[in-house]
C-alpha cells in the first residue's frame, strides 16, 4: 500500500515536472498558465491531465487536433513514479524521504533541460540543493548535508578555476605566436571556461545527498556512463561533441544512492 501511494504521488509530481521542463526554458509561468496543447493551443480538460493514463487513453495524440504528444511526457511521469517507489521501498515514507525524492526529481528535470537545450536553470539547481540539504533525519544531518554541499561546490569551483586557467593560458601562448608586437598589448584574450557554473551546483547537490566518499564514486561512475556516448560522438562536429553532462551525474547519483551499502562495504573492505 505504501509503495502504491508513493507511485501515485511520484507520477502526480512527475506530471507537474513535465510542465516545469517545458516552460522554464521558455520563460513561461509554471503555475499561472492553464495547461494547453502546444499545437492547437486549446486548453486541456482535467481528464487530459491524468499522469500516464491520459497519454495511453488518447494514444499519444491531442484530442482536438490529433497532433502527436511526445512519449517523453508519460516517460517522465513513469520515471518520477519509479524514483518515489524505489526510495519508499528503501526507507519507507517520511518527510526526509520526500525531500530526497524531490531533490532527485529536480535532478531529473535538470537532466532533461540540459539534454534538450544544453542549459542548466539556476532556479531548479537551487531547489535541488535545498531539498537535498533538508533530506536528513536530524538537525545534525542537515548540517552535515550542508557541509558536504559546500565542500563539493568549493572543490568544483577550484577545479574549474584551475582548468580554465590552463586552457586560457595555452590559448594565449598559441595566440602570441601569430600576433605582431604591435597588436600584442591591445588585444583582449578570450577567457575559456572549463565547465558550466550549473555543474558546480549539481556537484553540491550530490555532496549533500551522498556524502564525501559516495560522491567521489558517483562522479567516477558518471564519467564511465558518459564514455560510450563521447566515443560514439568523437567524429562529429565540435558543437555536437559538447555532451550535456548533468544527465550522467544525475543517473550516477541515483544508482550510487540506491546501492550505497554494498559500495561503502566494498570501499571499507579494500582500503
Ligand atoms: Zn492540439
Amino acid at each position: 500500500m505504501e509503495l502504491f501511494i508513493a507511485f501515485i504521488l511520484g507520477i502526480t509530481i512527475g506530471s507537474f515536472l513535465n510542465v516545469v521542463i517545458l516552460r522554464i526554458p521558455r520563460d513561461e509561468s509554471v503555475v499561472f498558465d492553464a495547461s494547453h496543447c502546444y499545437s492547437c493551443s486549446k486548453p486541456l480538460k482535467p481528464w487530459h491531465n491524468i499522469p500516464i493514463f491520459s497519454w495511453l487513453f488518447l494514444r499519444g495524440k491531442c484530442s482536438y487536433c490529433h497532433s502527436k504528444i511526445s512519449p517523453m511526457y508519460p516517460a517522465i511521469e513513469l520515471l518520477s513514479g519509479l524514483v518515489f517507489v524505489v526510495l519508499a521501498n528503501k526507507f519507507g515514507i517520511s518527510f526526509p524521504v520526500l525531500m530526497i525524492a524531490m531533490s532527485f526529481l529536480m535532478l531529473l528535470a535538470l537532466s532533461m533541460i540540459d539534454f534538450k537545450y544544453k542549459m542548466v536553470p539556476d532556479s531548479l539547481n537551487l531547489l535541488a540543493i535545498l531539498f537535498a540539504v533538508f533530506g536528513a533525519w536530524s538537525l545534525n544531518g542537515v548540517i552535515l548535508n550542508l557541509q558536504n554541499a559546500l565542500l563539493f561546490a568549493g572543490g568544483f569551483t577550484l577545479l574549474r578555476f584551475s582548468l580554465s586557467y590552463m586552457l586560457t593560458s595555452s590559448a594565449r601562448r598559441r595566440a602570441k605566436k601569430t600576433m605582431t608586437s604591435w597588436t600584442k598589448n591591445y588585444h583582449a584574450y578570450p577567457f575559456i571556461e572549463a565547465m558550466g557554473e550549473g555543474d558546480i551546483m549539481v556537484a553540491a547537490t550530490m555532496g549533500a545527498l551522498l556524502g564525501v566518499k559516495l560522491t567521489l564514486v558517483a562522479i567516477f561512475l558518471s564519467a564511465l556512463l558518459a564514455l560510450p556516448v563521447m566515443l560514439a560522438l568523437r567524429n562529429r562536429s565540435a558543437e555536437e561533441q559538447r555532451v550535456p553532462f548533468v544527465p550522467f551525474l544525475a543517473m550516477a547519483t541515483f544508482i550510487v544512492y540506491i546501492f550505497d551499502s554494498p559500495i561503502l562495504a566494498y570501499i571499507e573492505a579494500n582500503y
